[in-house]
């Protein structure tokens, strides 16, 4: 039951394939240009239409706009809008067909090759070289000059010499994904190769070829009227685009409008192709499938008044207030972070815990504009770096505080460093990217860097590359790397999740030394509440896009006050206590794009009441510094202030 409400609320939610093609401009105009030319062609039988094959010698070469022929007539007299609409038909039915034929044969070359691999493949794509060592309108040529001229000879040449752009592109794709877990998976439950080849395979590969699809019809009719326009296609009297063409050059300075009319219907028709064609890849490429078609912009969009500041001496380091972003996907709206206030004092290190899902990386992200627009959005709230409002910075100010000012370490350091550039250019780029400093300079600075990052024999691991690099080393390039400037925040965000206890232990120990060595304010994100503990003396907990509960870390650690904290302590295994049962929080996490009024937290609590579920609730101060979003804390009988 709830399988199918969460079923149709996505299916409400992300706009639907037709909706973001019609976003696409030019895709549309292609659409509807092509639509009605299609209609027009199949229409051809039912219009009141001359012979397009009737000659008639006396009306030769009259002038568009004439009595009875609204475009005119060729050489032979006969009415050029029946030839024509005859003609389009012809040459759509002819390219649409050839790309058919190349797109089934090509394909299932493709995958078989793709799939079998070893001598079939070798020699099926031998074959396919074959074909592609030959000019590619010279095969065609020769093709038809063997089959002998004619419409179908024409349309068989044209598919063959385009079966390897199909069979290269679908082998390339089959052969990543024949390796894939979930064709091992099938294997091993025993499907027949045939049954993985089209029931696991296939589907993965149709985007593909539908794309190529899109992409060649259009060149294909293209092609097909250049045999015509040869006199190897369309046989007089049959009219294509191409013949008229043909049969129009001949007298392009006398009567232009003989060749210029199918010139120009040949250039409508091969537009509106590709112009649709771009725009159903664009659809179907799945790096461009969520969301619209636009590419994110550099910096996440903001959406409301900021108030303007006056900056004072005393402000702190990073002061987060009222931080409100959203993810606008289709119709809905998942509000990730809803109400965030977040201080960060000069050399203090703030711990921000939660379930994965509660919105931590996003409010890190939104402090520098990183959420990435278009569907994220900034919608309230304002964010200080040093009293200088972040919101209102100029996209030049953003980029050159990002990096210099605020630096973000990320969870996996595989994917943050470039795989192909050695880690001491790196750290050398990153440097010099905000500090005028010679590339010497710079190299030195870099080692400095690395030693205080505890990397043993910096000057050597310098040339080496990130995948010669162990997991907790490279961690350590990248703090180094965030710390190349003299940075007055670092945003780690859950640093030490892709690493081995060990390995994350020492990486704390490195935090904390570095800490008291510089002067960066730490916002420390994990999902872990003892990596937190052992680092900040400031903890917030939160929930749901929201803080449920700040305060110090050791009097949360020893007596949380919202129960969604107790759960979450009661989830961290403690050392030398084999015997402690680990709990898990019961429920799952809310959705973020219908979060229930009152508390988020309600559906899994324990504690929870009747007005838990309807009422608003702020956070408030208990004693000692501490706040709680809560109407019946663990704390309130000798905590409330
Ligand atoms: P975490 O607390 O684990 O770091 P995040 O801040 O990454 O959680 O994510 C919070 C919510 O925002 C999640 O529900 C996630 O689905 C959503 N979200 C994050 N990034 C995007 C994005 N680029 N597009 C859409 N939704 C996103
Ligand atoms: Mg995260």
């Amino acid at each position: 039951m709830s399988r199918t409400a969460t079923a149709n609320g996505l299916a409400h939610g992300r706009p639907g394939l037709w909706r973001l093609l019609l976003n696409n401009r030019l895709a549309t105009l292609g659409l509807v240009l092509l639509l009605l030319i299609l209609l027009l062609a199949l229409a051809a039988p039912g219009l009141p239409l001359a012979d397009p094959d009737l000659t008639a010698p006396v009306d030769r070469l009259l002038p568009p706009l004439s009595p009875g022929h609204p475009l005119g007539t060729d050489a032979l007299g006969r009415d050029l809008l029946a030839r024509l609409v005859w003609g389009t038909r012809v040459s759509l039915a002819v390219g649409i067909s050839a790309t058919l034929i190349a797109a089934l044969v090509g394909s299932l070359v493709g995958l078989v090759a793709g799939y079998a691999g070893g001598r079939v493949d070798m020699l099926l794509m031998r074959a396919i070289d074959t074909v592609m060592a030959f000019p590619y309108i010279l095969l065609a040529l020769v093709i038809v000059a063997v089959l002998g001229p004619g419409l179908l000879n024409a349309l068989y040449a044209i598919a063959i010499v385009n079966i390897p752009f199909f069979a290269r592109n679908i082998r390339g794709i089959t052969l990543g994904l024949s390796r894939r877990e979930f064709v091992d998976a099938a294997r091993l439950s025993g499907q027949s190769g045939r049954q993985i080849l089209f029931g696991e395979i296939l589907p993965n590969v149709l985007p593909v070829i539908i794309i190529t699809i899109s992409t060649t019809v259009g060149w294909m009719i293209l092609e097909t009227a250049g045999l015509s326009f040869l006199g190897l296609g369309a046989q007089p009297p049959q009219a294509d685009l191409g013949s008229m063409l043909g049969e129009g050059r001949k007298l392009l300075f006398t009567t232009p409008h003989v060749s210029i009319i199918p010139g120009v219907m040949i250039f409508v028709l091969v537009m509106s192709v590709n112009l649709l064609g771009d725009g159903v890849r664009d659809l179907l490429d799945p790096r461009l499938k969520s969301g619209a078609l636009t590419r994110p912009v550099a910096r996440t969009a903001i959406t409301h008044q900021v108030p303007a500041v006056t900056a004072s001496a005393a402000a702190p380091r990073l002061d987060v207030r009222g931080l409100k972003t959203e993810f606008h996907m289709g119709r809905q709206i998942h509000r990730a972070v809803g109400g965030v206030d977040l201080r960060l004092d000069e050399g203090e290190c703030l711990g921000l815990v939660g379930e994965s899902g509660s919105g931590k990386s996003v409010t890190a992200l939104s402090i520098m504009g990183l959420v990435p627009t278009p569907p994220g959005r900034i919608v309230a709230g304002s964010a200080r770096l040093q009293g200088e409002e972040l919101f209102l910075a100029s996209d030049a100010r953003i980029r050159q505080l990002r990096g210099a000012a605020v630096s973000h370490v990320f969870q996996d350091p595989l994917a943050t460093l470039h795989p192909l550039y050695r880690v001491g250019e790196q750290l050398v780029e990153a440097i010099r990217a905000h500090q005028p400093l010679s590339r010497r300079q710079a190299e030195e600075r870099a080692e400095r860097l690395l030693k205080q990052v505890r990397i043993a024999n910096p000057r050597r691991r310098m040339h080496a590359f990130p995948h010669q690099l162990s997991g907790g080393m490279r961690q350590r390039i990248c703090i180094a790397m965030a710390l190349a400037n003299e940075v007055k925040v670092m945003i780690a965000d859950e640093p030490t999740t892709a690493l081995d206890v060990t390995v994350q232990a020492q990486i704390l120990a490195l935090l904390r030394q570095l800490r008291q060595a510089r002067d960066a304010a730490i916002l420390f994100i994990s999902h872990d509440f003892s990596v937190v503990s052992a680092l900040c003396e400031r903890v917030a907990v939160m929930y749901a896009g929201k803080i449920v509960e700040s305060g110090r870390t050791d009097a949360i650690l020893s007596a949380p006050a919202h129960p969604y904290s107790q759960l979450l302590l009661q989830c961290v295994p403690v050392l030398g206590d084999p015997g402690r049962r680990l709990a898990a929080i019961p429920g799952q996490p809310p959705r973020l794009h219908a979060l229930p009024t009152g508390c988020a937290f309600a559906p899994r609590c324990p504690r929870a009441e009747a007005d838990c579920r309807h009422l608003s609730i702020a956070l408030r101060p208990l004693a000692g510094g501490r706040w709680v979003r809560c109407l019946h804390p663990l704390l309130e009988e000798h905590g409330s202030a």
